[in-house]
């Protein structure tokens, strides 16, 4: 019952839309966040000390020292840091629920645990998952997901998700996936993929959330069912996104760059998951055709191994950062996912590797973006992109006996608690630590009444 009410007031909210305030003197004005550290990400702007940021409406409109505009609501930044918001790009939200019933027998690991409780899923549930990951998300400091939604049992799931996208307020591209079970033989919901497609196109405020096909590919679903939906998604125009998890040895149907490549697949649309194992030769196919590689450290770890993410730089592949799950379980937490991978590339690649904190920050702010398509709106700070940014405490005790070490370095240390704003287009929905957008504590509760239910149905 409970559930039932926040779903009705999570649509009121979505089609309620603005506020009154909207008329005052201080939102036509905007919001000037004053005397930040400022990591703009943008390669001529850099970073900049002590300056002020201008935003009004959905737009950043001015970066700079001393910006005076009048009636403007004014944010002290001052012992801030304020960077890009994070880009995660492959996020299985719906399994949040899941978060702690992943084992680590082989009877009990994340996709026997999946496979179980997949089938289970109501659209409410997919609405309380997502709504529980899109928090973690904004707590942690992530603006822009890629909600990888492989369990869409009906139309009714696939609502459910866009609704809980448009009601928290990050930005979104949601994949649309098949449901859990689903046999390799058996295409996914076309028809509901382009209805979707049509509605979002008209219904979406500001484009908020876009639409993404999230496909099994060559390596879960049979030859003729992946080509038909690879060439479903590009004719409606969609970007795609395909999991790539082991090696030929383990089975030729992990061949799946080669694949994609020999089927003349690949390309700036295409977006290749984990690609652990892959060969010099999928790296230069990657690299000469543009399509672009999504790393989830932390999944990768538990299960898989490490990236090649050097050499995938090394050849020109943009390759982006992505949370993967909860469900392992996992936190999100960005800023740790980075240090993780610097970490486990010197493991991998040993002392001299490339890969730091710049790159990592570059990895999961701008070259997301870029990924996602998203560039032109977000992933960086600049005059004219849309005011997605995170500012973050310096004082903590993290940062206590920093000295004058470059900031990227100590930025290796945030942690989630550390965000202490988070604005969305031009909207804080995290201010002063604390989350101002969504009632944080009854998603929790939903979250989890949710979760018990679907226990005890799965049995
Ligand atoms: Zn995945």
């Amino acid at each position: 019952m409970k559930r039932r009410q926040l779903l009705a007031g999570a649509s009121a909210v979505v089609l309620g839309g603005g506020h009154a305030a909207a008329q005052s003197a201080a939102v036509i004005a905007g919001t000037v966040i004053r005397d930040a550290y400022v990591i703009t990400m943008d390669p001529e702007l850099g970073d900049l000390k002590g300056v002020d940021i201008h935003v009004r409406g959905t737009n950043i409109i001015a970066i700079g020292p001393d910006i005076q505009v009048p009636d403007a609501e004014v944010v002290d930044a001052a012992g801030m840091i304020v960077m890009p918001g994070i880009v995660d790009t492959h996020w299985h939200m719906w399994n949040s629920l899941l978060r702690g019933l992943v084992g680590s027998t082989p009877q009990t690991g994340y996709f026997p645990t999946i496979r179980k409780y997949g089938p289970h899923y109501t659209p409410l549930d997919t609405y309380a998952a997502t709504r529980l990951a899109l928090a973690e998300a904004l707590r942690g400091g992530v603006t822009t997901v890629h909600n990888w939604a492989h369990n869409i049992r009906g139309p009714g799931h696939a609502e459910a998700s866009i609704r809980a996208h448009e009601g928290v307020g990050l930005r979104a591209r949601f994949g649309y996936g098949s449901a859990q079970g689903l046999p390799p033989d058996k295409v996914q919901d076309l028809d509901d993929m382009a209805r979707l497609r049509g509605a979002l196109m008209i219904a979406s405020r500001n484009n908020r959330v876009t639409l993404g096909a999230a496909l099994r590919g060559p390596q879960m679903s049979a030859t003729e069912v992946w080509r038909r939906e690879f060439e479903a998604a590009k004719k409606l125009g969609l970007p795609i996104s395909v999991h790539a998890t082991g090696n030929a040895e383990m089975s030729e149907k992990f061949k799946v760059i080669e694949t994609l490549d020999k089927a003349g697949m690949l390309g700036p649309d295409v977006q290749i998951i984990h690609a652990v194992h892959a060969t010099p030769q999928d790296i230069e196919a990657l690299a000469r055709s543009r399509a672009h590689v999504s790393v989830s450290p932390n999944a990768e770890a538990a299960s898989m191994g490490v990236p090649p993410v050097n050499a995938f730089r090394k050849a020109g592949v943009l390759t982006t950062l992505s949370i993967d799950n909860t469900a392992l379980p996992a936190s999100v937490d960005p800023f740790g996912l980075m240090r993780e991978l610097i970490n486990l590339l010197r493991a991998r690649d040993g002392l001299a590797s490339p890969f730091g904190p710049r790159q990592a920050l570059e990895m999961a702010t701008i070259d997301g973006a870029r990924a996602l398509g998203l560039d032109g709106v977000t992933g960086s700070l600049k005059p004219g992109k849309h005011a997605d940014l995170i500012m973050i405490s310096t004082e903590e005790l993290d940062f206590a006996m920093s000295g004058n070490a470059p900031v990227e370095r100590l930025l290796m240390a945030v942690q989630p608690t550390h965000v202490d704003s988070v604005m969305v287009d031009g909207r804080f929905l995290k201010r002063k630590g604390r989350i101002v957008a969504i009632d944080a504590a009854e998603i929790i509760n939903i979250a989890h009444d949710a979760a018990e239910e679907l226990v005890r149905r799965a049995g």
